[in-house]
């Protein structure tokens, strides 16, 4: 579950902006990244970051696109295969004239790979729209984090993200969310400390923790 002994202390640990990446190590860590003016997410511990500001809320654009594309897996993945998907087809077709049953078995081929590609394009960049749209315009709500574990479904240049679970409560209901962060200090965080959500008005199901953690 956690690491531990990666840092002297939690109050040692710093934090990496979610904006723009920058590391602020211990003890520079303010409310706002001096690098390019985004909110920091708190420390580990018991404090509260700054408070979301009223929608809507402005999102540097190289996050999004991020969130849209360079670090959306199943985005990438999508058009990698809907690319070769649509090569196979016209492979396909023009096999059409010189073998027929050969054409149409690779057009076919092509044509569901292609279609399962873009489908998981689709659905991955409409995730993320939705994620942008709660992080943008979305309701404010006082959440907890419920757990913290690494998540080694997922590993990129020998590294796996940290997975964090919270939960919120809107109109009294209880509601959870998961969110994840590639900075080192999140292995820190533990069950219980404050952050901010938002969430959409009208599917409170979408929401995000204010600001994300990098
Ligand atoms: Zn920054």
């Amino acid at each position: 579950m956690m690491q531990h002994g990666m840092f002297a202390a939690p109050g040692a640990a710093g934090v990496t902006c979610p904006w723009c990446k920058h590391h602020w190590p211990a003890g520079m860590v303010a409310v706002e990244c001096g690098n390019c003016g985004g909110a920091l997410p708190a420390p580990p511990g018991p404090t509260r970051a700054a408070a979301p500001p009223p929608g809507p809320r402005r999102l540097p654009e190289r996050y999004t696109r991020e969130l849209l594309f360079s670090k959306n897996v199943g985005a990438i993945v999508g058009t990698i295969f809907a690319s070769l998907g649509a090569v196979f087809a016209a492979i396909g077709l023009g096999l059409c004239f010189v073998l027929l049953p050969l054409g149409l078995s690779f057009f076919a081929f092509g044509a569901l790979f292609g279609s399962i590609g873009w489908g998981l394009r689709s659905g991955s960049r409409k995730s993320a729209l939705r994620q942008i749209d709660a992080l943008t315009r979305g309701l404010v709500a006082e959440g907890q984090l419920v757990g913290v574990r690494q998540d080694h479904s997922e590993i990129i240049n020998g590294r796996s993200p940290y997975r964090i679970e919270y939960v919120f409560y809107v109109n009294g209901q209880a509601l959870g969310g998961s969110t994840k962060g590639w900075d080192i200090v999140n292995a820190l965080r533990q069950p219980g400390e404050p952050l901010w959500v938002v969430f959409l008005p009208e599917d409170p199901g979408v929401s995000s923790i204010w600001p994300p953690i990098a």
